[in-house]
């Protein structure tokens, strides 16, 4: 009997932190008291969906776990499927002792890009174009309800990267070359995450519940600024111009309760910014008082291993000690957890650091409302590719057009072009492409060619679908010049463009439509009056055809709504996005951005005609 009783009383222990009416400290403060070194340390650690199970999560204290890139359960897996894997996980995590519940992430920096069917939204060099923030905010808070479809309660976004030379692989994940239009940009974080209530203390993380997501701003900071553009690489700036240029997204993200902040895989002048205690625990927790948690890029730790990160202990040992808190590791994460343990126990990082991550990730998991609602339901999943979502990306697409070029005057424009007309041909290897037109980041990593990757609309089809039905529309991918001039077109409609890529793979220093791109457009706008649509993560070089051209408008990386393209082609709505990036005449000018001394662009920033405007 007193056996029973014993067990009784124990298990009905009160516990302050699974009190919801409890204050958030205190609710902080009672766990971490009753954790172990094994514990937190668990806690810190984020792994791939392809290593975890619910067997891992109990086994090691996983804090979180993510889908890197196309990490996902199936190519075309439902929202059901991801629910039950993401629940599976989660309840390996509530079995431990103390029932401490794991985060889930992924990267859905264009809408919810890993899953089959979800909208996919223009990508952010498209949305810079808008000058929206409004619009973006509606774009977050979309992403976020379908993001939650799928039961997943954090992303990987948004990138506040300002990209300084498009010749950077990453230049269509950032809004723009402008430190302003990145920082208006931001109003996604209260669109993913809820609008911080009033008086609510600053630094402080702040997601609403069912509906919201965790965000992550990301790459702290610099990742925009490399020389050359190059990939993770060295960003040489005066510290003035690092906190004027780079650094203002962070203080607006902050401001608005971004729960997350991620390093940059790039140095600041020669430092990785992975081992940068100034900037982290300085600049980051101290100045600006950010109060989430800090994550590391994926690997951030494992790839520091030239000097003087001599081992991988030491980069272990440099990462913690700058200030990062959760660590994406994601695979090997075993040798972290010796590691991060050995150099605990043998004073090399005080517990007081432990504790300040520690005490970070908690705050963001009882802020979400993680401890009172772990597991995901099938409430959401009507939200996942739904109607009202797939509207406003249309709606993205029409805002996110620059029409740079409309006839040789303003007397004799070729947009909008006539929805009635004899036949018209449409021709380019982007017209007809909905991986194209969605570039890297969607399904898989480094984005697919194709149309069956996901669902959504191609350019051609949209074309078809608003040309008056008895105009013949005829889609010849690469028309050589003579049949082009033996049929007799009304006009032509040339899409063309950039492959898909993503980080490092997209690194270019010729920015070059490949071929064969410039042969289509050749081809045709010497036989044919015709308009050419450019698809691309970044103004690419152009100057050479524009002369041939009768109209030409950037369409940027548009996403799976591409109906929005021939809602302004034809008319319907007119073109209102102007340059949020400067668009070079030769690579040889790069890196050139607006206010440089010798600005000598084919066209400047804030460049965009609209129908009714002289050339
Ligand atoms: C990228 C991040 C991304 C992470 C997780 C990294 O390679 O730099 O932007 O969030 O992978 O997929």
């Amino acid at each position: 009997l007193l056996m029973c009783c014993w067990a009784a009383m124990a298990e009905a222990e009160y516990m302050k932190y699974k009190d919801p009416k409890r204050p958030l400290n205190v609710r902080i403060n009672d766990l971490m008291s009753r954790m172990t070194l094994e514990e937190k340390i668990g806690q810190m650690v984020q792994i791939d969906r392809s290593v975890a199970s619910a067997e891992v999560m109990e086994k090691y204290f996983i804090g979180s776990v993510l889908s890197g890139g196309g990490s996902v359960p199936a190519k075309q897996a439902s929202a059901e499927t991801w629910i039950n894997m993401v629940n599976d996980f989660q309840k390996g995590s509530l079995s431990t002792r103390l029932g401490i519940p794991m985060i889930y992430g992924i990267d859905a920096v264009h809408g919810h890009n890993a899953v089959y069917n979800a909208t996919i939204f223009p990508h952010n060099v498209g949305l810079g174009v808008t000058r929206d923030p409004g619009l973006v905010k509606r774009i977050g808070a979309a992403t976020a309800l379908e993001v939650k479809a799928t039961g997943i309660p954090y992303v990987f976004a948004p990138c506040i990267a300002v990209c300084r030379d498009p010749r950077w692989g990453r230049c269509f994940e950032s809004y723009s070359e402008d430190t302003n239009i990145v920082q208006a940009m931001t109003e996604i974080v209260p669109g993913l995450q809820g609008d911080i209530p009033a008086n609510y203390p600053k630094g402080v993380p702040f997601v609403a519940r069912k509906e919201k997501v965790a965000a992550c701003a990301k790459h702290y900071v610099g990742d925009g600024g490399t020389t050359k553009g190059i990939n993770e690489n060295n960003t040489v700036i005066d510290r003035h111009g690092l906190l004027s240029i780079h650094m203002p997204g962070y203080y607006s993200s902050i401001i608005k309760g971004v729960a997350t902040i991620m390093v940059s895989y790039s140095s600041w002048n020669g430092v990785k910014m992975h081992a940068n205690r100034d900037l982290i625990t300085g600049f980051l927790k101290k100045t600006l008082r950010f109060r989430g948690f800090v994550i590391s890029d994926w690997e951030g730790l494992d790839r520091m291993t030239s000097p003087p990160h001599a081992n991988y202990s030491h980069s272990i040992e440099a990462g913690i000690h700058a200030g990062i808190d959760m660590i994406m590791i994601p695979y090997n994460y075993t040798e972290f957890i010796d590691g991060l343990t050995f150099l605990v126990k043998n004073n090399i990082i005080p517990m007081s650091r432990i504790d300040d991550a520690i005490k970070r990730i908690l705050r963001v998991k009882f802020v979400m409302g993680l401890f009172e609602n772990p597991l995901a339901d099938l409430s959401l999943v009507n939200q996942l590719g739904s109607k009202e979502h797939r509207e406003l990306a249309r709606e993205a697409v029409r805002k996110s057009l620059v029409l740079l070029k409309n006839g040789e005057s303003a007397d004799e424009p070729l947009l909008p072009l006539p929805k009635k007309a004899s036949k018209i041909l449409v021709a380019g290897t982007h017209a007809d492409n909905l991986g194209y037109q969605c570039g890297g980041w969607t399904i898989e990593w480094e984005g697919l060619a194709g149309n069956n990757l996901t669902i959504g609309t191609t350019i051609l089809t949209a074309i078809k679908s608003t040309i008056d039905p008895e105009t013949q529309a005829i889609y010849e991918e690469n028309p050589d010049a003579d049949f082009v001039k033996s049929n007799n077109f009304s006009y032509a409609i040339v899409v063309v463009g950039e492959l898909p890529y993503v980080e490092t793979s997209g690194d270019s220093l010729n920015l070059t439509i490949p071929d064969p791109g410039p042969y289509t457009i050749t081809n045709v706008c010497g036989a044919v009056k015709c308009v050419v649509i450019i698809i691309s993560g970044r103004p690419v070089v152009i100057e050479p055809y524009v002369a041939t051209m009768d109209a030409l408008v950037a369409a940027w990386l548009p996403g799976t709504e591409g109906q929005g393209v021939a809602d302004v082609l034809f008319g319907d709505y007119d073109f209102t996005g102007t340059l949020a990036r400067t668009w070079f005449k030769t690579v040889d000018q790069l890196p050139m951005n607006i206010g440089d001394p010798h600005y000598d662009p084919l066209f400047p920033f804030g460049f965009g005609l609209t129908t009714k405007s002289a050339s």
